[in-house]
């Protein structure tokens, strides 16, 4: 961190702050210039309660220079992070050949489910959603199928050979999901719930960490960083759109933040442009933007008959237009040098 002096503060301030970096057990390098004096703390103090030095007197502020992530971090590990998701069709995330993960935002019945896994598989899909814990807005909407869903999804992975991704909402239904899913979705309403990224990060499991509603890049890093630090290093960001002043969509949905992960952390990066959007009239596009914008991979909700689907049914594409963006995707994919 740098420490930046008010002008004029005097060497017993100098000596107060220096004293301070010190007692963190950080180097202190005192640079004084002709206007003002800024002090260098070297060392990596990201465990320090480092910003309590801006109550000293005469700082004007302390600048953080490492980030507060580090286990995520670019600088931690040069290599991209790629992710087996299991299945038997090689379904992964992070290398050269994009992800398509496909299917119904929620098991809604046996039949729907393997219907539809058989339909995503055929237009290209290697990994299969769909939720059996729902976290729903309305406590009177449907809440999903629970134990009975999980089971239904892994008889769906057992036909297709589909990786099964599905939502855990809670510490205490880890375990049982751990014990049908491939890869455990944290929604974007748990991002910021410590005691589960923690219990997660206690599996083998891969995690899909959604971003939070309001949280910030940062706080989606620190989030993932939760989950590394307590072993499990696979974990797959995933963009799902954040909430603006727009309407015309229900989410916005920020593909800048594709480039921006790539730069800064060594994580895979996934996008689902179905809540990113609202609308299935949206998501083809946005599918083909996310692979331009150098997506790791692709979570859409795709549903036999969305007119009827129990959740998210404005929002989801059917298995004929998931197909049919794919041929589009194909080459999208082969322009940024990428497979799918
Ligand atoms: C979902 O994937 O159906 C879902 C509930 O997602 P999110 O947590 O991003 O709202
Ligand atoms: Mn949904």
């Amino acid at each position: 961190m740098i420490v930046v002096m008010e002008q004029g503060a005097p060497d017993s301030q100098i000596a107060h702050v220096v004293k301070l970096i010190q007692e963190l057990g950080l180097k202190d390098h005192v640079i004084k210039g002709t206007e003002r004096t800024v002090i260098a703390a070297i060392g990596d103090d990201r465990a320090k309660a480092k910003e309590n030095i801006e109550n000293a007197p005469g700082v004007e502020k302390v600048m953080p220079v490492l980030a507060r992530y580090k286990m995520a971090s670019r600088e931690m590990k040069k290599d991209r992070t790629v992710i087996s998701l299991g299945g038997t069709l090689g379904a992964s995330v992070g290398g050269k050949k994009v992800c398509m993960i496909a299917g119904p935002c929620s098991v809604e019945s046996r039949e729907q489910l393997l219907t539809c896994a058989k339909e995503v598989k055929e237009a290209g899909a290697t990994a299969l959603r769909g939720g059996a814990f729902k976290p729903r807005t309305s406590p009177y909407e449907f809440q999903g199928l629970g134990e009975a869903g999980l089971k239904i999804l892994a008889e769906a992975r057992e036909k297709t050979g589909l990786a099964v991704v599905t939502e855990v909402m809670a510490v205490d239904q880890v375990a049982l999901v751990c014990k049908y899913a491939d890869v455990l979705q944290v929604g974007a309403r748990n991002m910021q719930n410590y005691n589960l990224l923690m219990a997660v990060g206690e599996t083998k499991t891969p995690v899909l960490l959604k971003r939070g509603l309001s949280a910030s890049l940062e706080e989606f890093l620190l989030a993932a960083e939760y989950i590394i630090s307590r072993g499990n290093p696979n974990v797959i960001l995933c963009e799902r759109g954040i909430r603006t002043f727009e309407n015309y969509c229900r989410n916005t949905l920020p593909l800048a933040i594709v480039p921006e992960v790539h730069r800064i952390s060594h994580l895979p990066i996934v996008i689902d442009p179905s809540q990113g959007t609202g609308h299935a009239h949206l998501v083809p596009d946005m599918c083909k933007a996310a692979i331009a914008a150098g997506a790791d991979g692709l979570i859409i909700e795709a549903h036999d008959d969305p007119e009827h689907a129990l959740t998210d049914g404005a929002q989801s594409i059917t298995p004929k237009t998931l197909l049919e963006t794919m041929k589009v995707l194909k080459h999208i994919a082969a322009a940024v040098d990428r497979d799918i």
